[in-house]
């Protein structure tokens, strides 16, 4: 049963000519599949709608073979052709209820494209944004009514392919319409160029023309960065981003407002806590009459609701959150909240689009394998009889395959070790910034307890005769990984000697307080590359320390550019003042002195050390596996059918992976097991001639 107070966001709202059911927005997010993998596209999106998410959208659509930011798996609506797999899409949101919409975009300076060898565009004649050596050409006149013309086109095919909002975006500093607006990126001296009235008329053209081409059914929405976060070097939500929607209040049907670039937008729970954009989107429902939606990693139905009831929002937008949890509005609407699967924040969902594959989400394992693989987050059935499970280890591993198997039926059996669930989550959300993923372990937990068909047992370290001992027929071993302590990693590929004399201690050791009362010089190496060693570097910080921090990367955190961190990371390390040494590996200890080697040219330098912190590799905890691997002749009179090692204790790996593998565990077998489809393009082998692509002039 419903709360009485959450009935306001179960209210409709009228977006123009059409009207969602709910105040539950998905707004445009990148899944890593689009145009690529559209079935699998299709699938994730309309499970959204059946978890009751009232509007539904694409990621960004780019309307033209100008704008490819190959190898970015996004939408596209370059022709006709590229209608029916966005088809398959709308068809599975209408399926449900709920409105489609499609984010428009044409990525302008963004865009190298790679694949068409097309000139970019842009406003002037600048470097693109990215790394390659490619330059965009400033556009003519006739260009800019190619550009008009092409999202018309687009607009008229997106309605055709069913979608039933439009949008016209100009955010992340990814596109067309906003390189336009800000004066860093438009350096016209024409009339789309100097003055505010100038930079802002190729939007109101658009939009006129958007409204004009499908505004009589579809509702036509504006999607706008508020801010940059850069101060006057940028778009300030209080001059010139107030400025624009006071120009166009009226003119949307619906203004989605956030943050710029991407890495404003979608901060990690380590730099930024639910709600923090509401400063910069306060502002915009007092210059409008229009609906308002905007993010804030809103998982809380309490703040949804306070959002409304203040008349900041309208609507509630959310990308990582239904990533998460697909089923939060309809576990709202049935009073479910325990249910809800809280989004942690960790951005592995954003790494996917970054490295160009389907996205994946720590929360939610079945994430972008609702088609492949044929997941439902909710639905988990028994194939054959119920089954009696011991799961040795209550990590993110053993508890998601606890939990699945125990859904589907089976009798299952967790024994931990420790005196706490939660293995590795455990540990690591007691370090700063990462109190959020603790959310992995308490949405399994509160699964897990007062289940009928489940016994938990803590401080109960099994070894290979107690398993025997037990005699029950499916054993996984969710066991973990241990941080290795001699140095080896992807710079040094062997243990390296010089540290067994060293005083070296691993993260586990600092996770488990070893840090405490040593103040001096310490040096943590990082050759792990994500956000390990840079938050135990201000565990070192805060408890005294000169900190050093050596890497053999270029940056502080390389991986962490696809969770959109890298450049927070290195400021904070930067801000407490950490030392940082890249490009050197490790040569040698002696006498409180450290030994680093240049990459390149080997040379050689010295930096005191009371501490090294080693932030290498992990080695499976695979010892109990051995043990009973040993044993394997003494399984059948133990009734012992199959021994399973899951998660990191198979291969150390992200916490994404290790749910991952107990998930799938729990579907029967593991990963392996489960049947893989391959989602094709929808292409078009059955016609003949090539796409009828044009561009500049030509298009008039
Ligand atoms: P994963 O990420 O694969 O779930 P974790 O390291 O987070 O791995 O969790 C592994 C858990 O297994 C830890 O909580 C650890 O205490 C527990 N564990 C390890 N060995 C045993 C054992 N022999 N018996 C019971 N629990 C164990
Ligand atoms: Fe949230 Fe992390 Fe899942 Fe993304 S991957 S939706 S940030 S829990």
């Amino acid at each position: 049963m419903r709360d009485a107070r959450y009935d306001v966001l179960f209210e409709p709202v009228r977006i123009g000519p059409v009207t969602t059911r709910n105040r539950f927005y998905q707004v445009p997010h990148c899944t890593g599949m689009g145009h690529r993998y559209p079935r699998s596209e299709a699938a994730h999106r309309g499970l959204k709608a059946e978890g009751g998410w009232g509007v539904v959208c694409t990621q960004e659509a780019e309307i033209h073979a100008t704008s490819d930011i190959t190898p970015a798996n996004e939408a596209r609506l370059w022709d006709d052709k590229d209608i029916p797999a966005l088809q398959l899409m709308t068809e599975a949101v209408h399926a449900h209820g709920s409105l489609a919409a499609i984010q428009l975009a044409h990525n302008g300076l963004h865009a190298s494209n790679r694949y068409t060898r097309l000139t970019p565009l842009a406003p002037s004649a600048v470097v693109v944004d990215s790394d390659d050596p490619v330059q965009a050409r400033a556009m003519d006149k006739a260009d800019i009514r190619a550009f008009r013309q092409w999202h018309v086109q687009a607009a008229k095919r997106a309605k055709r392919a069913g979608f039933d909002i439009v949008y016209v975006y100009a955010g992340h500093d990814m596109t067309l319409l906003q390189h336009f607006l800000l004066e860093r990126h438009n350096q016209r001296s024409d009339e789309y160029g100097g003055s505010f009235e100038n930079r802002l008329r190729l939007f109101r053209e658009v939009l006129a023309d958007t409204r004009e081409a499908v505004g009589d059914s579809c509702a036509v929405a504006v999607r706008l960065a508020v801010d940059e976060l850069l101060g006057a070097e940028g778009l300030r939500h209080d001059v010139e981003a107030r400025d624009i929607i006071t120009a166009l209040a009226d003119e949307p049907d619906l203004w989605d407002v956030n943050l710029s670039d991407w890495s404003n937008d979608s901060q990690t729970s380590r730099f930024a806590k639910e709600g923090y954009q509401e400063d910069y989107t306060r502002f915009v429902k007092r210059v409008t009459r229009k609906p308002v939606v905007g993010v804030g990693r809103y998982t809380s139905p309490d703040s949804m609701v306070r959002l409304v009831r203040q008349g900041h929002l309208d609507l509630i937008g959310g990308a990582r959150p239904s990533i998460a949890d697909p089923f939060l509005p309809k576990k709202i609407a049935e009073g479910r909240l325990e249910d809800i699967r809280e989004c942690i924040g960790c951005n592995i969902c954003v790494s996917g689009d970054n490295t160009c594959v389907p996205m994946r989400c720590t929360q939610n394992p079945t994430t972008s394998e609702e088609w492949r693989r044929g997941w439902h987050p909710e639905v988990i059935t028994r194939a054959g009889p119920v089954e009696q499970h011991l799961i040795v280890g209550g990590g993110p591993a053993g508890l998601e395959a606890a939990h699945v198997l125990a859904k589907a039926g089976h009798e299952v059996i967790v024994a931990e070790a420790r005196r706490a669930w939660g293995g590795r989550v455990s540990l690591e959300s007691r370090l700063p910034g990462l109190a959020e993923w603790a959310r992995v372990r308490d949405w399994r937990m509160g699964q897990l307890q007062g289940l009928a068909n489940v016994q938990l047992y803590l401080d109960s370290p099994l070894e290979a005769a107690d398993i025997l001992d037990y005699g029950i027929a499916h054993v996984a071993l969710a066991t973990g990984a241990s941080w290795r302590r001699d140095g080896a990693g992807r710079m040094h590929r062997k243990p390296l000697g010089f540290l067994a004399d060293a005083p070296v201690l691993t993260p586990d050791d600092v996770m488990g307080g070893a840090l405490a009362g040593r103040t001096g010089d310490v040096v943590i190496f990082d050759d792990d590359r994500f956000y390990m060693a840079s938050v135990l570097a201000e565990v070192a910080v805060a408890q005294g320390n000169r900190v050093s921090f050596v890497t053999p990367a270029a940056v502080v955190a390389p991986w962490a550019d696809h969770t959109l961190e890298q450049a927070r990371i290195q400021r904070r390390l930067m801000a407490l003042g950490v030392t940082i040494v890249p490009l050197h590996g490790l040569a040698g200890y002696g006498a409180g002195q450290l030994e680093l080697a240049c990459v390149y040219s080997g040379a050689r330098r010295f930096l005191a050390c009371d501490t090294l912190v080693s932030v290498t590799a992990r080695r499976p905890n695979d010892g109990l596996f051995q043990a009973l691997a040993a044993r394997a002749g003494d399984w059948a009179d133990a009734g012992l059918a199959r021994v399973t090692p899951i998660g990191d204790c198979h291969a150390p790996g992200l916490i994404a992976a290790a749910v991952y593998a107990g998930h799938a565990y729990g579907r029967g077998g593991g990963a392996e097991a489960n049947p893989l489809r391959e989602d094709r393009m929808l292409a078009d082998e059955a016609q003949t001639g090539g796409s009828a692509l044009v561009f500049g002039a030509n298009a008039l």
